[in-house]
């Protein structure tokens, strides 16, 4: 028989004491890959020197491109300074509007700012978490010039239908592959039907290598604007071959480009992402598996053309199999136990945040809207992104993901367990104090 003071919130022994594997995990040829780059750099200083390109970079671009059936490929500082060179290339400017979720990371809306662009949100499909391509028509306006959109957590969003909206309305698709490196849509890698993608390899990421990232893009014309944006004259002056382009070749640009010593590492570490992310999913599917049970959490009901390499692993709390229980009672009650599980990763959708409710941004006088014409038409509401609204503040937990790279099924059974426990008498979780 088991006693309220058993659950570890009450007192009791914790269930979980595995440990997931470690994190970063550098094998024994990525490191050695490292110091290749290194000691070659020795005799050819230029094999570690991203600036005159060529290199170590170049081989990274080379591969992805190559894996991804694009064109051309731009290796960059990170995800974001990617995002960040795609919507410069894009062509945003000052006032002009970009279609673009409230539920991800910061980073998919802020490149939109840092070119003066205005987000314009769209909420997500309740199933996808991904944008609702059913959203975005009504948000179109003649100022609207993209659409950024993301595959959060690694779970693709529904390109097909996107990219046929987008090309009736000649609008350029920047798709968001921070978080979904090697996740598939219709049994292709995501990140090959947009405009141009945006990949990071940052240490938190499923292909973790440091910091840094990749965009890809089959327009020769959109890969040179990404190279001016971000490349060093060294590099621009001998790739640009656009005659109007090659005028612009200068040092007024950001400083955007790769390490050499994580390009050396990512491209080694490519060898083994499949394998990863096979683990990533595996795992998940098995916690799904022991979870089937369990009162209060099921997981996302994906339709089966979407393949998420998952990143992080979001679940369903299914508050009416647990009456009287806040989400917040039954996330104490587990990570007590030693449960790795927390609510949402968007805590507050981004429309909500400070900056857009305030449309207060670094400028700090009300740029980038107060160069909108239509700048009084632009609100952000509560309640303009019911599903996201949802999604963070009710029904959101996260579980597994990118660190959950290899066999991990003594920690996944502990955890199984662990939710056995804490919901055997619903009552007892009733009685944490929030
Ligand atoms: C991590 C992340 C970024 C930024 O990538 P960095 O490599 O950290 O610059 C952008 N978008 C999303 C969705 C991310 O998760």
């Amino acid at each position: 028989m088991m006693n309220k003071s058993d659950l570890a919130i009450f007192g009791g022994a914790k269930v979980v004491t595995e440990n997931g594997p470690p994190w970063p995990c550098f094998s024994d040829e990525e490191i050695q890959a490292v110091q290749q780059c290194m000691l070659k750099s020795r005799k050819d200083w230029r094999y570690a020197c991203t600036a005159c390109g060529g290199a170590v970079a170049e081989d990274l671009e080379k591969r992805f491109a190559k894996e991804l059936g694009r064109q051309y490929a731009v290796s960059t500082a990170g995800g974001g300074p990617a995002l960040h060179i795609a919507c410069m290339a894009a062509g945003i400017g000052l006032g002009d509007e970009v279609i673009t979720v409230p539920y991800s990371w910061g980073q998919t809306v802020s490149c939109i700012l840092q070119c003066g662009g205005i987000p314009i949100f769209a909420d997500i499909h309740p199933k996808t978490l991904t944008l609702d391509p059913a959203k975005i028509e009504p948000l179109i306006t003649p100022w609207t010039k993209a659409i950024v959109l993301v595959n959060i957590f690694g779970i693709p969003a529904d390109m097909d239908p996107i990219m046929e909206i987008a090309r009736r309305h000649k609008l350029i698709v920047i798709e968001d592959c921070a978080q979904s490196q090697g996740s598939r849509y219709k049994g292709k890698p995501v990140g090959t039907r947009s405009d141009i993608a945006c990949f990071s390899i940052g240490s938190g990421k499923n292909l973790a290598a440091g910091d840094g990232g990749v965009l890809v893009t089959d327009d020769r014309r959109l890969y040179e604007l990404s190279l001016l944006a971000g490349m060093h004259p060294g590099r621009t002056g001998r790739e640009i071959e656009t005659p109007e382009l090659k005028e612009w070749v200068d040092s007024f640009i950001y400083t955007y480009r790769i390490h050499a010593f994580t390009a050396a590492l990512a491209l080694k570490q490519m060898d083994r992402i499949e394998e990863m992310n096979e683990w990533r999913r595996r795992n998940a599917g098995r916690l799904a598996k022991g979870l089937e049970s369990v009162p209060g959490i099921k997981p996302l009901d994906l339709p089966a053309h979407l393949d998420p390499a998952w990143h992080m692993v979001p679940w369903n709390f299914v508050p009416e199999e647990l009456p009287g229980v806040s989400r917040e009672q039954y996330l104490k009650a587990l990570t007590a136990e030693g449960v790795p599980i927390f609510g949402s990763y968007v805590h507050l959708p981004l429309n909500l945040r400070k900056t857009f409710q305030e449309k207060h941004w670094w400028l700090g006088k009300g740029y980038p809207w107060a160069a909108s014409a239509r700048a009084d038409k632009i609100v952000y509401r509560k309640g303009d992104c019911p599903v996201a609204e949802k999604r963070s503040a009710e029904l959101d937990l996260t579980m597994g993901g990118s660190g959950w790279y290899k066999d991990v099924s003594a920690l996944l059974d502990q955890i199984v367990a662990a939710f056995k426990k804490v919901t055997a008498k619903p009552e007892w979780l009733r009685e944490i104090p929030l």
